[in-house]
């Protein structure tokens, strides 16, 4: 059954089947066709809805989580804002160590959604006692009853794309696709998605997105993490200052790495061009895309699917606040 059909049983059978659009004007001066798949039609407004359910619904069938249990989780929001959601209609407690560069709206939604939310600081090492992977193993440790989803380090993330996402794509393209560009963050979308299309057509070439500032590119290259890479940046949830063994880095073609500026610039485009309200890393993916395109690797005959993670409606105070554009100077 479609999720348009019948009458659901609640809020999470709405999980997945987003659609997939054709852009109309940002991408008409480059080669190939272009078309993006709206994560933003989950009811959490994100793709992290996926991940989220596959998990928890996993640890259920394991018995690992059981009535009245909590969830704890790191997270840039947009998985918290999930596990919330999914908390509340399964009757879960949720607690979430979210990093300072989340969006206030993003938190104030997450305890809106009934969440305990614990603020950390994003520029400390990963091993850093006051990191949000380290609040947040505490805080599991601390709390008897208590399920640690960590999606950085969790094969069901990918595999959540890989028994959806990836699918839902290879059936609406009718197995067309030639391209794939992704944002990557804990790498789940990337991995999961990339090897389901792999799988069907091994010429499909799957292109990573991360950002200015991040280790991921140069991991992949060289196999090495290496920390003079990183810096700080405003994109909330693409690219890592460590290496997420949830990303399969032999799924992945290439990495492009974008600016804060040019994704802010990309996003407002979608929005002003397409009338599709999206999130800051969807401007992210169309950057890549056109950096991708003006290293030619798209023809005439390119399919290439974009996978556009979140909604706009979690960035109001950033970059859809001329103020906020401002104080990065971005603009005048
Ligand atoms: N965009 C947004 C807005 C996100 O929250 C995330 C998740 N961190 C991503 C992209 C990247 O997705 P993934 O973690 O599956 O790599």
């Amino acid at each position: 059954m479609t999720r348009n059909q019948g009458i659901k049983d609640s809020i999470l059978d709405l999980v997945g089947q987003t659609p997939l659009v054709k852009l109309q004007r940002v991408t008409k001066d480059l080669k190939g066709s272009y078309f993006a798949k709206l994560e933003a039609f989950n009811p959490g407004l994100s793709q992290k809805d996926r991940i989220a359910l596959h998990i928890v619904e996993n640890a259920e069938k394991k018995g690992i989580l059981t009535k009245g249990a909590t969830i704890v989780e790191t997270t840039s929001g947009n998985t918290g804002y999930s596990l919330a959601m999914i908390g509340l209609v399964k009757g879960y407690k949720c607690i979430l160590a979210v990093s300072d560069k989340s969006s206030q709206d993003k938190i104030d939604l997450l305890k809106t959604m009934g969440a305990e939310v614990h603020v950390c600081p994003a520029n400390v090492p990963a091993d850093d006692p006051r990191s949000y992977y380290e609040v947040a193993k505490r805080i599991h440790l601390e709390t008897p009853n208590s399920v640690y989803i960590n999606q950085y380090f969790n094969e069901l993330n990918s595999e959540a794309h890989y028994k959806t996402t990836g699918p839902e794509i290879w059936k609406q393209t009718e197995g067309k696709i030639t391209h794939l560009v992704v944002a990557s963050g804990t790498g789940g979308t990337i991995s999961g998605t990339g090897q389901y299309l792999k799988e069907q057509n091994p010429n499909i070439k799957i292109l990573g997105v991360d950002a200015i500032g991040s280790v991921l590119k140069k991991y992949h290259e060289t196999g090495e993490l290496d920390l003079n890479e990183v810096s700080p940046y405003k994109i909330e949830g693409l690219g890592k200052n460590l290496i997420p063994t949830a990303t399969n880095f032999d799924v992945i073609d290439i990495y492009e790495k974008v600016s804060d500026k040019e994704a802010a610039f990309a996003a407002r485009d979608i929005v002003q061009q397409e009338g599709i309200f999206c999130g800051y890393t969807c401007g992210a993916v169309l950057q890549a895309t056109k950096q991708y395109n003006a290293q030619n690797y798209f023809t005439e005959d390119s399919f290439v699917v974009l996978i556009f993670p979140d909604h706009g409606s979690r960035y109001m105070n950033k970059i859809y606040n001329a103020k906020w554009m401002k104080i990065q100077g971005f603009i005048d």
